[in-house]
């Protein structure tokens, strides 16, 4: 946040963000706030109070959070029964960015095709309609598998696995993979980006290990807000920090 130290101070505690100058949109302190919405809302307020334009980054109508997927799945009510016992739903244990999702407490160990585990793989929700483990592909490579690039979702002839839970095992036929890296907009991000749901645009991430990812998915929805999501192979690649500066392109 240098660059705006002149302008404002801001303190980050453990008990939350408060800002020390008038705020057209004031927010109540949160420890949830991901530093990438604080960053949009502190530019906009900032410039808004210079009274210059704003530059092409501020102009977004979102703020871009970047975050990193680490190995998951997403699990059918029907299978959370047979791994976890008769009428066993899943629990919130975490609420993820995007709006109604969440990691579980619940978690599941997934058997290789050489009996190689991965135990504590984190179970995503809510239950969708199909059975998905997304892997980084140095998780696959761990485990012995080689699984395919997919969409999320578009599991056909996708690699077999074996999920074990407290109460029993679940035989999957197809569904691991590693999933593309994407971008979750509205439409309105859309529309300002220039591109269209399917269509692809590219991460520039800075730092000492900056990079960029091209080929990124987009998934646009009107329930969707701005964020990236990438696996922990790319993410250790660039270093990701919490203050990384990123950047979507077309
Ligand atoms: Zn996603």
């Amino acid at each position: 946040m240098e660059y705006f130290e002149i302008f404002c101070k801001i303190y980050i505690d453990g008990f939350g963000v408060y800002w020390n100058i008038p705020f057209t949109e004031m927010v109540a302190p949160n420890n949830n706030l991901h530093r990438a919405v604080i960053e949009y809302r502190v530019r906009q307020a900032v410039y808004q109070r210079l009274g210059r334009p704003l530059p092409r980054v501020a102009e977004a109508p979102n703020p871009l959070v970047v975050n990193v997927s680490a190995r998951h799945c997403h699990l059918t009510a029907e299978v959370v029964e047979i791994l976890f016992g008769k009428g066993r739903t899943l629990t919130p244990f975490k609420w993820l960015y995007q709006e109604g999702q969440f990691a579980a407490q619940e978690t599941v160990t997934l058997i290789g095709p050489r009996s190689r585990v991965i135990s504590n793989l984190r179970i995503l929700g809510p239950c969708r309609n199909f059975n998905q483990v997304e892997l980084a592909y140095t998780d696959a490579i761990a485990l012995g598998f080689e699984i395919p690039l997919r969409g999320s979702g578009n599991i056909n002839g996708s690699t077999a696995g074996m999920l074990m839970g407290p109460a029993g095992f679940f035989e999957m036929p197809e569904g691991v993979i590693r999933a593309m890296r994407h971008v979750h907009m509205h439409p309105d991000d859309a529309a300002f980006y220039g591109v269209k749901a399917g269509g692809e645009m590219k991460l520039k991430i800075g730092g000492p290990c900056g990079l960029v990812l091209d080929r990124l998915l987009v998934r646009a929805d009107p329930n969707f807000k701005l964020e990236v999501h990438i696996d922990t192979d790319e993410g250790n690649a660039c270093n990701l920090q919490p203050d990384t500066p990123c950047e979507l392109t077309t």
